[in-house]
């Protein structure tokens, strides 16, 4: 990704992605056109992922805590978590696209990252079934990128394909899981990309038959 880094305080409705790895994802938005970051800094990747719902808050303390005493360590670690989250990106689009084969490069990335979140995590059991759990205590400021590699290749294994979608919102390029019941969801969210394409569309037709000003509202979801 090239663009820009921009702060932005993270809401539920950036989480659309229907999982937690696609909307890491979506920490980009405005991809395709002039990709903006939203990751402005290592704390700013806890409050996403506090908002996710999907870690321990004392786990996210006990993070916030490490990088206020080793800011310049948090910050390779968020470099290697945008690392993570482009090749995620690279491979889900192309998967999504039925490029084949997929990418090697973003391939290799997801490869390396998933191997060192096995290497750090534990073996446990939810009742009879076996997962892999990272931690804070073996990873370290990479907790997040550890755990995120490990759902990645999960969700990877599992991918829902014909209902996996790139929002064709303008200035959007968010990816999302269409979990609606007939599976024809075409935006990322009605709130924000589906009413603006509405909008222009009323917009063009109001042009073509030469009344009024109608609505044209292009802006990139959660701006
Ligand atoms: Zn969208």
């Amino acid at each position: 990704m090239t663009g820009t880094i921009q702060p932005h305080t993270f809401r539920l409705r950036d989480l659309v992605g229907g999982h937690i790895v696609i909307d890491l994802v979506n920490t980009v938005t405005a991809r395709g056109a002039e990709p903006i970051d939203w990751l402005d800094g290592y704390p700013r990747l806890l409050e996403w992922a506090a908002l996710t719902g999907h870690f321990a808050p004392a786990d996210l303390t006990a993070l916030r805590r490490l990088a206020g005493s080793e800011p310049d360590r948090a910050e390779l670690a968020l470099g290697r978590t945008r690392e993570l989250r482009e090749a995620l990106h690279d491979l889900l689009a192309a998967l999504i696209h039925q490029d084949a084969p997929a990418p090697a490069e973003a391939v290799d990335r997801v490869e390396n990252h998933w191997k060192r979140a096995v290497a750090s995590a534990r073996l446990t059991f939810r009742g009879a079934t076996p997962q892999l759990q990272a931690g804070v205590e073996t990873s370290g400021l990479d907790y997040l990128d550890h755990e995120l590699a490990l759902q990645a290749f999960d969700l990877l294994r599992a991918l829902p394909l014909e209902r996996t979608r790139v929002c064709l919102g303008q200035r959007c390029g968010w990816l999302f899981i269409d979990g609606s019941r007939g599976g024809r969801r075409r935006w990322c969210s009605m709130a924000t990309c589906g009413n603006s394409a509405k909008g222009r569309t009323h917009y063009q037709r109001n042009r073509a038959g030469g009344t009024g000003p109608g609505l044209d509202n292009d802006e990139a979801p959660g701006l």
